[in-house]
């Protein structure tokens, strides 16, 4: 297996990413907003956690600008590669699936909005994160850069740190007790662990 391949793949994840997120995102439109929380902090963050994302590794799919950094492929790579990134777009899907119209890029509570405790929000409670942890796996391990490999660690953790507990205080405020009794029997990002 080549770097190519590698970065071919990567492609081929972000435009199924990106048709799972469109869908999802357009269905839930129909449920209105009735509270946002942070909207300029929110736009902030959600800016940089792209830009570990999707901008440096697409400047280093599409260009030789961060060669410097690169670091030899191995194909275990990329088969390990390929089978995190199916786990991720499963998680992903599964996750809109199961949050149907509560679903939204940014913190938000919609008009009918319901406590998702179901389906992958069974063991975990914020899976969809749990997801974008999978992709800075796959990320590393698909693209052989340490540019690259670096950023979408960043982009995890501004996303992740910046962002669990004002959404569950959120949650905590909205659904009182559900929620309080939920957190009892749930985990952030490994199931019964962590
Ligand atoms: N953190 C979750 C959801 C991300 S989408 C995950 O990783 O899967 C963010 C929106 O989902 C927030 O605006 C919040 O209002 C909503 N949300 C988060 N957990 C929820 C749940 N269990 N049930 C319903 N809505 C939830």
């Amino acid at each position: 297996m080549t770097v190519f391949a590698g970065k071919l793949v990567w492609v081929l994840f972000v435009l199924c990413w990106g048709a799972i997120r469109l869908s999802y995102a357009r269905r839930a439109h129909r449920n209105k907003h009735i509270s946002k929380h942070d909207e300029l902090y929110e736009i902030v963050l959600l800016t940089l956690s792209f830009l570990g994302y999707l901008i440096i590794p697409a400047v280093y799919v599409a260009t030789t600008w961060l060669s410097f950094a690169d670091y030899r492929f191995q194909p275990a790579m990329f088969s390990l590669g390929v089978a995190t990134m199916v786990a991720t777009l499963w998680l992903f899907w599964r996750s809109h699936a199961d949050l149907g119209h509560n679903f939204s890029a940014k913190l938000v509570i919609r008009e009918k909005h319901k406590l998702v405790t179901t389906g992958v929000y069974r063991l975990i409670r914020p899976p969809m994160y749990a997801s974008f942890l999978l992709w800075s796996v796959l990320q590393i391990l698909l693209l052989p850069n340490w540019i690259t490999g670096l950023a979408g660690v960043f982009g995890f953790c501004i996303l992740y740190c910046a962002r669990i507990r004002r959404e569950e205080q959120l949650m905590l405020h909205k659904f009182g007790d559900e929620y309080r009794q939920y957190m009892t029997h749930t985990k952030r990002l490994v199931p019964y662990i962590l």
